[in-house]
C-alpha cells in the first residue's frame, strides 16, 4: 500500500520528520495551529536541504523532488487521507490525548496513528481513541535528517501488525528501529534526561561551570557533545516536561526536575531556540 503521511506540529522534530518522509519519495502533510511555525518549518526543511546539496549528499533534482512532495496545512482535517498520521506537537498531555481524540474520529479507520512523543505514555494516549492496536510511538531523534535511531514504543493494546508496518517504513526512511516497551521516558531518555539533570544540579551547587561540566563530559566520557549543550539543542521545556512525567510516572525522587532547571524555563531561557539557555546563541 502507498504510504500517505501527515505530520502534526511543524517544530523542530516535526519539520524533520516531514523532511525524512518527503525524501523518501513519500507525500507529506506538515499540519500546525500556526501558520507562521509552518512556514518557519518548510524554510528549515529548505536549508538542510541546500547544506545536503553543498556537501553533495543530494543533487537539485532530489531537494526539488523532496520540497514538492511537502504541503502544509493549519486544519487538522488536513490528515484525513493520510494512512499514517504522526503526532510532533508540543510536549503537554492534555494537548496530545485532545489531538488523538480528534484524529480517530476523521482519519481513514485503518490509518496508524503514531507519536513522536518524548516520555508520555502510549498506552494512555492510545486508550484516548477507538484504534488502540493502531497506535505507537515513533520517537526520532533531533536532528531527524541526521540522527539514524527511530525508538519505536509499543503500548500495550500496539498490534504486531502496527508494529510491523512502522518498523517497515523505519527502515525505509534509511532509520535502525529499535523496539521497546512502554514506561515513562522510554529508554533513550530514561537514561539521558537523569545526566542532564545531574548536569544541572552542578552548575546549580557550582561544581563547575556549564562549560566545565560539558568539557569533562566530552573529553573524559567521549560524548560529541557535553549534557548542557544538548539540553539546550533539546529545548529546557522540553526536558522539564519529560523529567516531570518520569517523576509522577515512575514515583522516584531522582527524577525530579532541577530548580535551575525550572528557573531557567520560567525566564523563557529555553535554549537554542530561544537564543539562551545554558549558553548564548547569535
Ligand atoms: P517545538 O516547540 O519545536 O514544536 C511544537 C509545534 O507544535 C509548534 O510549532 C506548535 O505550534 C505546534 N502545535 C502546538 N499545538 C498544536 C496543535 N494542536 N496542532 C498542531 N500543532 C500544534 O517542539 P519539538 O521540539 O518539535 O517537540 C515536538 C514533540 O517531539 C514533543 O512531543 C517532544 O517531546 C518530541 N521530541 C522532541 C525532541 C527534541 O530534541 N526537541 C526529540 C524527540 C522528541
Amino acid at each position: 500500500m502507498a504510504e500517505r503521511i501527515a505530520v502534526i506540529g511543524a517544530g523542530q522534530m516535526g519539520n524533520g520528520i516531514a523532511h525524512v518522509f518527503a525524501q523518501a519519495a513519500f507525500p507529506v502533510t506538515m499540519i500546525d495551529v500556526a501558520q507562521a511555525a509552518l512556514d518557519r518549518g518548510k524554510a528549515t526543511i529548505e536549508k538542510n536541504l541546500d547544506r545536503q546539496l553543498k556537501k553533495g549528499t543530494i543533487d537539485q533534482a532530489s531537494k526539488d523532488a523532496t520540497l514538492s512532495n511537502v504541503t502544509l496545512a493549519t486544519d487538522l482535517g488536513a490528515a484525513r487521507d493520510a494512512s499514517l498520521i504522526i503526532e510532533a506537537a508540543t510536549e503537554n498531555v492534555a494537548l496530545k490525548y485532545k489531538i488523538f481524540g480528534d484524529l480517530d474520529r476523521l482519519a481513514q479507520p485503518d490509518a496508524i496513528l503514531a507519536t513522536n512523543t518524548s516520555s508520555i505514555s502510549i498506552t494512555e494516549i492510545a486508550a484516548k481513541t477507538g484504534r488502540p492496536d493502531k497506535v505507537v510511538g515513533m520517537h526520532f531523534m533531533n536532528p531527524v535528517p541526521v540522527m539514524k535511531l527511530l525508538e519505536i514504543i509499543r503500548g500495550l493494546a500496539t498490534s504486531d501488525e502496527t508494529t510491523a508496518r512502522v518498523v517497515s517504513l523505519s527502515s525505509a526512511l534509511g532509520k535502525t528501529p529499535v523496539e521497546v516497551s512502554d514506561y515513562p521516558g522510554f529508554v533513550a531518555n530514561r537514561i539521558l534526561m537523569p545526566m542532564i539533570n545531574e548536569a544541572v544540579y552542578c552548575v546549580m551547587e557550582g561544581v563547575g561551570t556549564p562549560e566545565a561540566i560539558d568539557t569533562v563530559m566530552q573529553l573524559g566520557m567521549n560524548h560529541p557533545m557535553g549534557p548542557l549543550t544538548l539540553a539546550d539543542f533539546i529545548g529546557l521545556d522540553t526536558c522539564v516536561a519529560i523529567l516531570e512525567v518520569m517523576h509522577q510516572g515512575l514515583g522516584d525522587p531522582k527524577y525530579r526536575p532541577c530548580p535551575l532547571l525550572k528557573k531557567y524555563v520560567a525566564a523563557g531561557w529555553l535554549g537554542r531556540k530561544t537564543g539562551r539557555g545554558f549558553y548564548k546563541y547569535a
